[in-house]
């Protein structure tokens, strides 16, 4: 069983690339709830997501159908195909499920801004995804948004370095290694025309 890659860059493009590829192969790295547990926890602990204690069926089809959306976005912007109005539909239907109620607090002797949330569970969490893509796909954000231009890689990521060119470094390399074979077989075949 493959874990999906968490690349850290924002928690839609993560959901995004639960739907990943190794070696080429299209890899599914939500196919139950117990993965989507295990995903949900390691993005509690590495992203700062609120916890989720059990996953149920719906919540498992849920963030399928949030996924797709957010991909299908994604690509459009992109790689600039596809009609998106059902997909950004469903991104704020996701989004709504969760308001959230500014309130003053005192501390000490000071005021402190505290947003609540009126969402508890799975539709918090499915929430707290769809607003990430809003704030990714509504604003200056989305100009470094990327897809991988490695064969056969359908990641996300964003440029947050001029000098970065893939989703992960695992890419890169792949890439690079694919290059230095084309090179060897060219020099030590000449002319045979072999391309790979
Ligand atoms: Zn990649």
């Amino acid at each position: 069983m493959h874990e999906a890659p968490i690349i850290g860059d924002t928690p839609a493009l993560d959901l995004a690339n639960t739907h990943f590829a190794i070696r080429g192969n299209p890899v599914e790295g939500l196919p139950n709830k117990e993965a989507l547990e295990r995903w949900l926890t390691s993005m509690h602990t590495n992203q700062g997501l609120p916890a989720v204690s059990a996953v149920g069926s719906g919540g498992l089809a849920s963030f399928i159908e949030l996924r797709g959306a957010i991909r299908m976005v994604a690509q459009a912007l992109t790689v600039g195909d596809g009609e998106i109005r059902d997909a950004v539909d469903r991104i704020n239907d996701f989004a709504r499920a969760n308001r959230t109620n500014p309130r003053l607090v005192t501390e000490h002797t000071d005021l402190i801004a505290r947003y609540e949330s009126d969402a508890t569970g799975m539709r918090r969490l499915l929430a707290e995804f769809a607003w990430d893509a809003i704030d990714l796909f509504g604003t200056e954000r989305k100009k470094l948004l990327r897809s991988c231009p490695a064969p056969d890689c359908p990641l996300f990521f964003i440029k947050d370095h001029s000098r970065r060119k893939w989703c992960r470094p695992s890419c890169a390399n792949r890439v690079r290694a694919a290059r230095a074979y084309r090179k060897q077989r060219s020099t030590t075949a000449p002319g045979s025309g072999v391309s790979i």
